[in-house]
């Protein structure tokens, strides 16, 4: 598949889902995980704070980490690639109905939310709420300019963890099923700014390939993804968006 074909394909389809990662928040700059922590937390692998085992093991340490990313997404702004995407969503909306594009992410920064995109997939889940250890109960981080952790349950009072998932849990099981459908329903899926290496996110490309789908990259780096896919594109997810979005000749 060439270029042409590809915006042509994605300028045509009734049924879009788009898969995010880390990438596309880099430009608003917010570091991916394969890019080096700096400060105080350059001493640590992102792994040995997103894990459960290093939160049982030391709470108040990871709680001050989430805390700091929580602090650097608030005063972050979504970049051109998020406005993008929620243009796309914007446009297959208003052409074919409901069910044509779905949001799907790995991030948990809440931009695309704030970039005007309906509430995405949170395969991940997200920074900007705590969840309840004792009755599981989610609730917004007070501002984050006050934001002392841990959060308390407004429900019942016990101590919340920051809502992600980390290394070595399940994903939300609702969320990965209507995940796998819309990739299974896809005439096109634009998988952009992930390394493709973080599972099951990364094999759910190659169920939109097995339903007979296309899968257009946007990556400017190759990534295992990069020899399945349909088309890849090497570049940033602004200048991606931009090339695949422009009219179709
Ligand atoms: P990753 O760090 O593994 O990979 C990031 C990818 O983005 C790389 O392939 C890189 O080449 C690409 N990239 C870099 N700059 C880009 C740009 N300007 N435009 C497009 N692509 C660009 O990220 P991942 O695949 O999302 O997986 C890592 C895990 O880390 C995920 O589980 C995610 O939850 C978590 N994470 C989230 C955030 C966030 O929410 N913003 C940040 C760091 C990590
Ligand atoms: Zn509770």
């Amino acid at each position: 598949m060439n270029l042409p074909e590809a915006v042509a394909l994605l300028h045509a389809a009734r049924r879009v889902v788009v898969m995010t990662g880390a990438g596309v928040s880099a430009e608003s700059g917010i570091p991916t995980f394969r890019d080096a922590q700096t400060g105080h937390w350059a001493r640590f692998r992102p792994e040995d704070l997103a894990s459960p085992e290093a939160y049982w093991r030391d709470p108040e340490l990871v709680w001050d980490w989430y805390a700091g990313r929580y602090r650097d997404v608030t005063a972050a702004r979504p970049n051109r690639g998020h406005e993008l995407i929620a243009e796309l969503e914007g446009r297959k909306l208003a052409e074919y109905g409901d069910g044509a594009f779905v949001l799907v992410t790995q991030n948990v920064d809440g931009l695309h939310l704030r970039a005007g995109s309906r509430p995405p997939l949170e395969l991940h889940g997200n920074l900007t709420h705590g969840r309840c250890e004792a009755c599981d109960h989610r609730q917004p981080l007070p501002g984050a300019a006050g934001f002392v952790p841990p959060p308390r349950c407004e429900r019942c009072g016990s101590r919340m963890r920051p809502n992600v998932v980390w290394f070595g849990e399940m994903l939300p099981e609702d969320v990965l099923e209507d995940a796998q459908l819309a990739f299974e329903q896809a005439e096109v899926a634009l998988v952009i700014g992930t390394s493709s290496q973080v599972y099951p996110a990364a094999a759910l490309a190659d169920v939109t390939l097995a339903c007979g789908g296309t899968v257009i990259e946007i990556n400017p780096d190759t990534t295992p993804l990069t020899r399945r896919a349909s088309f890849s594109l090497r570049a940033t997810a602004g200048e991606g968006l931009t090339v695949l979005m422009a009219p179709a000749d």
